[in-house]
């Protein structure tokens, strides 16, 4: 079953609820705080994929001389 980071629209608790799709579209999650299962979905950040490495080498100085023969990088 697969993790929600979910927040009460009620009482505005943020919680982690492992459930399932049904579980989550029957609104049968109740708040840990005060039973409401009025609930939204939380979105997190980004995925880390999305996050560019920062250990990318710098483009060759020269490449307009020796394109994508390049050995600089
Ligand atoms: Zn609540």
């Amino acid at each position: 079953m697969p993790y929600y980071d979910l927040r009460c629209t009620s009482c505005s608790h943020e919680f982690n609820q492992k459930a399932s799709v049904a579980d989550k579209s029957d609104l049968r999650i109740p708040c840990p705080t005060c039973g409401s299962t009025a609930l939204e979905t939380v979105f997190k950040g980004a995925p880390a994929s999305f996050v560019k490495s920062s250990s990318e080498p710098a483009a060759c100085p020269h490449a307009h001389l020796c394109g994508a023969a390049c050995r600089h990088g």
